[in-house]
């Protein structure tokens, strides 16, 4: 169920069933008139979100873009739904990921051959189905007003080769993608393009940025006095991860 978390940010829940499903945030002060999403989930969770925009009172017509902060199935999946039901909305990638999806490489969507081989027998999917156009290639350190909400996209590489976080500075808040999670977890580091020396480097970045709201892609969110789970959460596993 579609549940606001600050004026102007919405959070639809992921539904897990025997695969997670991610979360997807809107963003957008309804006076703007522009709604941005970010994610979108796995494969036949489109009508689901949909409807959760429906019932938060998202027109689709209003939404311009999805940034996805990777491309990993359970992100994209639904994808296609969404751009079906919205054929003009843009999408942002990180110019790291952008270019497997143009060229319908689909080995980061996968993570690895065992989950592909899972999964391609548990969906009919066809050859080309993650092909998608980028709109546009981030590269982190972009400052963006997205229906009125400021945020800086961090390019935060590890758990994937193009994964990044969207920060706002106003209320500390972070959405974190796969990175970094609430109560202790990160994002696991063994699928292809996953790099744990860089995902140290960047659990090494999110601990710089004071967040207060933490608002990863899967499990609980926290609305506010994240710091210290934030602080506790990246010393734990910097000590962990090797290099
Ligand atoms: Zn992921
Ligand atoms: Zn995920």
């Amino acid at each position: 169920m579609i549940e606001k978390v600050i004026d102007g940010v919405w959070w639809i829940p992921g539904r897990d069933k025997f695969l997670p499903d991610s979360h997807m945030y809107v963003i957008g002060l309804p006076d703007s008139g522009e709604f941005t999403l970010v994610d979108c989930g796995l494969m036949e969770m489109g009508a689901y979100k949909l409807e959760e925009l429906d019932r938060g009172g998202i027109p689709l017509k209003k939404v311009k873009r999805i940034i996805m902060t990777h491309t990993h199935l359970d992100h994209i999946g639904c994808l296609s739904d969404i751009l079906e039901a919205a054929p003009d909305v843009e999408v942002w990638v990180h110019k790291d990921e952008a270019d497997y999806l143009v060229r319908g490489d689909d080995r980061i969507v996968f993570g690895n051959q065992m989950f592909e081989s899972m999964i391609r027998s548990q969906y009919a999917i066809p050859d080309g189905y993650f092909t998608t156009k980028v709109h546009r290639k981030l590269e982190g350190g972009e400052e963006f007003s997205l229906g009125g909400i400021s945020f800086t996209v961090i390019h935060l590489p590890g758990h994937s080769v193009g994964s990044i976080g969207l920060f706002n500075e106003e209320h500390k808040m972070l959405m974190s993608g796969d990175t970094i999670y609430a109560d202790g977890a990160i994002g696991r580091y063994d699928l292809f393009s996953a790099d744990p020396g860089e995902l140290k480097r960047s659990l090494g970045i999110i601990a710089e940025l004071g967040v207060d709201m933490l608002l990863p892609c899967h499990n609980r969110i926290v609305r506010r006095g994240a710091g210290p789970m934030v602080q506790s959460t990246v010393k734990q596993w910097q000590a962990l991860i090797g290099d």
